[in-house]
């Protein structure tokens, strides 16, 4: 991975929480790998990871994941990929 896009900083490769939200409702996928700048801590992830998600809040959206109503929910990456 190269530097950082808008500060040309170091990145690292960690495990974030990505909050997404669907019909008014909070997704929280925890675990999810993505490059953090060290600087400004701009995140970028992968083209496999962002397919991933999107297909994880396509399942939400055509409610094949059932979410709590109030609260929203909070998913592991991991199980996506399955
Ligand atoms: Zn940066």
């Amino acid at each position: 991975m190269e530097r950082c896009s808008i500060c040309k900083g170091k990145m690292e490769l960690k495990k974030v929480d990505v909050i997404k939200k669907i019909k008014n409702k909070i997704v929280v996928i925890d675990e999810v790998p993505a490059y953090v700048c060290y600087q400004c801590g701009e995140k970028y992830y992968s083209i496999d990871v962002v397919e991933s998600i999107e297909k994880l809040l396509e399942k939400v959206e055509k409610e094949e994941i059932k979410i709590n109503t109030i609260q929203g929910a909070e998913l592991k990456f991991e199980a996506l990929s399955v």
